[in-house]
């Protein structure tokens, strides 16, 4: 007899957003494999659980995918209940088909149980619907970041002036995606927001344009963040701009205002 092994989204940040799906499973865990951005509140709901950190964060030291498929097949012929906690949505930008692939063909049951991805958690958080009618009725989630082993696509090919684009891994390539943004027809006034650390305390928004974001994600971004892209942050961009910023952010907010205004 194998376990089963459950790959399950922790959410964005804030380990309250965690389904009650996920907080059970955590809570009858034998091992529980984590990503590095999994909260340490959400981890301790797995109390009795061996806990090992698998995670991968850009440009910094990372489990090699292939030895955590591997750990994952061994954990699951040793126990009943393995977790694969990742961060957001385990199917969005997590590597979940490559683990779901690898147990399968080595026998073993696997269960997906979602989260709230980083995009939502934004969203929810900006109080702008990434959807809008007569604005924008598509969005496209969307990363520049490509492996080792694959060359660069077209990963900017579906985002155009009537969507929504929400680019993950994408704060330290915004030049990259600036320059796919305004080769798309999209107008340089665009609004643009870097949301980083959605959801947790140290959440911080820069709010720039399509034409003015390589300036902006200069400013150093040390969390994950998204780049948000499109029309319905319209509203949202000029209260910013209005709004009274605190003074450190001042010269920010007049540098980005200027360019928004102009
Ligand atoms: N599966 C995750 C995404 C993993 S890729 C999900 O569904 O959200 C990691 C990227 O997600 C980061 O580089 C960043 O772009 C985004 N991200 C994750 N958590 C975030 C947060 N709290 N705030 C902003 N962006 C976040």
């Amino acid at each position: 007899m194998t376990g089963t092994v459950y790959l399950i989204g922790a959410g964005p940040g804030a380990p309250d957003l965690l389904t009650l799906r996920a907080a059970d499973l955590l809570r009858r865990a034998d091992i529980v494999f984590h990503d590095a951005l999994v909260h340490p509140d959400t981890l301790a709901l797995a109390g009795g659980a061996e806990k090992i950190a698998v995670g991968k964060r850009c440009g910094r030291h990372s489990t090699a995918q292939r030895f955590i498929n591997k750990r994952l097949v061994d954990a699951a012929r040793k126990h009943d209940l393995v977790v694969r906690l990742k961060g957001g949505d385990p199917m969005l930008f997590g590597r979940a088909q490559e683990e779901i692939d690898e147990l399968s063909a080595a026998g073993i049951r696997s269960e997906v149980v979602p989260g709230i991805t980083a995009a939502l958690a934004a969203s929810a958080e900006l109080g702008v619907s990434l959807t809008r009618r007569g604005v924008a009725r598509s969005v496209v989630l969307t990363t520049p970041r490509v492996g080792t082993d694959e060359a660069a696509n077209d990963w900017a090919a579906g985002i155009h002036a009537g969507n929504t684009a929400v680019v993950y891994m994408g704060a330290g390539k915004a030049g990259e995606v600036a320059e796919q943004r305004l080769s798309n027809g999209v107008a340089r006034a665009t609004p643009v927001v870097i949301v980083e650390n959605a959801t947790l305390p140290e959440r911080r928004e820069i709010w720039c344009t399509a034409a003015t974001l390589p300036q902006a994600a200069r400013q150093s971004v040390e969390g994950p963040a998204l780049i948000i892209i499109g029309r319905v942050l319209d509203k949202a961009q000029h209260d910013a701009l209005h709004a009274e910023p605190p003074d450190e952010q001042t010269d920010r907010f007049l540098e980005y205002g200027n360019s928004w205004f102009r």
